[in-house]
């Protein structure tokens, strides 16, 4: 996509963002009957994320040719993630003792949420287990994108040990990948429209203006907290990383994610996010595909700074409602269980907010305590999902400046 479309599209968001919120403040439920819009652009990029997915890893892993590459990159991505992950655990951590959100609100509105109840025998096994599909068509049908992660790595790996005749094959997967990015362009040139019904339609469900600065009123300190730490993460670590380890310009990088970071923002879901973030990275950002095609897709689903942070602050601040005090090392198992919350949380909207059971159960919080973030979770869960999408495409940046990523791209330039 050109540069001047693509400046039209970014506008055209800003200009959706604007009038939605306008209206949804205004006019309330009345703007639900735009909902449709929003739903519309919803499915268009959930439409092409599994042969987005497939293709594009298959792609990624061939194109990494020697099967060792494949494995220095995994490694640093997982060190990546880890890294960018605790730091901003620590972050909200420091930000929820400073200013101690929960302290003497009482806990009106604790109640146990039934889907919440899903998750109470939660543990990381599960994640494990989740990774290999008994059934790769119903992984598809579900969109359970880890599983498909796994199985498109160990296919594309074993494609690169067959020699001549898996030409044909990867060929087949790079037109797929071609045609399935051009459709992301196409679906861009809705998303002013699709965004616009999304902010508007959900400012409408929640009843308005008026609604949602009572909700923030009740919960502003809370909120507050979580923001703070969140725009700490996003503005200045993640940034530095990206100076530091990727040698860019973080202001342009962060322009030319404009399209993506919006319609995070406005969908609460990093999978569906998944398409822009790819287009905005490889194509405006020049981020090389080898890098990109590995590390979005795995960190749409495990690489979750901004839930991470959020799950750590929430929990602290149900103990400070309740007036338990979390000593040193309970406050070292909420550093540990946040992180664990955010992988096993699934890129879509809200998963963070029922996976706090991981959190709570951890430290012996009660789990009703969740039912008092809810009034405000729809809009902390747009910030943080942002936050994950960023944190996601700064780590292409990063890995790709990895030797591995780059002694290939000598090799081929040569
Ligand atoms: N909605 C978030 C995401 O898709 C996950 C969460 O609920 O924190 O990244």
């Amino acid at each position: 996509m050109d540069k001047r479309s693509s400046q039209i599209i970014l506008i055209g968001i800003f200009i959706g963002i604007f009038i939605g919120a306008i209206s949804g403040w205004i006019f309330g439920e009345k703007m639900q009957a735009v909902a449709w819009l929003g739903v519309l652009f919803m499915n268009a990029l959930k439409m092409v994320i599994i042969p987005l997915i497939i293709s594009s890893m298959i792609v990624g892993i061939t194109s990494l040719g020697d099967v060792r590459h494949i494995g220095g990159t995994g490694i640093k991505t997982i060190l990546y993630y880890t890294l960018t992950t605790g730091i901003s655990v620590l972050i909200g951590i420091i930000m929820v003792n400073l200013i101690q959100p929960g302290s003497g609100i009482g806990t009106a509105g604790a109640e146990l949420l039934e889907r919440v109840q899903s998750k109470e025998n939660f543990s990381f096994l599960d994640v494990l287990m989740g990774l290999v599909p008994p059934n790769l068509f119903k992984a598809m049908v579900n969109m359970e994108i880890l599983p498909l992660i796994f199985f498109s790595l160990l296919f594309g790996g074993v494609l690169t040990t067959l020699g001549k005749k898996a030409k044909i094959m990867i060929t087949f997967f790079e037109v797929i990948n071609d045609a399935i990015m051009k459709i992301v362009h196409l679906i861009l040139w809705f998303a002013p429209i699709g965004i616009f019904g999304l902010v508007a339609g959900k400012l409408g469900s929640i009843g308005g203006g008026e609604a949602f600065q009572a909700e923030l009123i009740k919960l502003g300190k809370y909120a507050l907290t979580v923001i703070i730490g969140l725009s700490i993460h996003a503005t200045v670590v993640l940034p530095l990383i990206l100076y530091f380890f990727a040698k860019k310009n973080p202001l342009t990088y962060l322009y030319n994610m404009g399209s993506a970071l919006t319609t995070a923002f406005s969908t609460a879901s990093s999978s569906a996010t998944l398409p822009l973030t790819m287009e905005c990275v490889e194509q405006k950002n020049k981020i090389s595909s080898k890098a990109s095609s590995f590390v979005l897709p795995l960190g749409a689903t495990i690489n979750m700074d901004g839930t991470a942070l959020y799950e750590a602050v929430a929990a602290m601040f149900i103990a400070q409602a309740y007036g338990i005090d979390l000593s040193a090392p309970e406050q070292a198992v909420v550093f540990l269980t946040a992180t664990l919350a955010a992988i096993g949380a699934a890129g879509i909207p809200e998963a963070g907010l029922v996976m706090m059971v991981v959190v709570l159960q951890a430290v012996h919080l009660p789990l009703e305590g969740i039912g008092m973030l809810l009034t405000i979770d729809w809009f902390l869960d747009r910030c943080r999902t942002t936050v994950n999408v960023w944190g996601d495409s700064v780590g292409a940046a990063v890995i790709a400046q990895t030797k591995e990523i780059r002694d290939d791209e000598q090799v081929l330039d040569k």
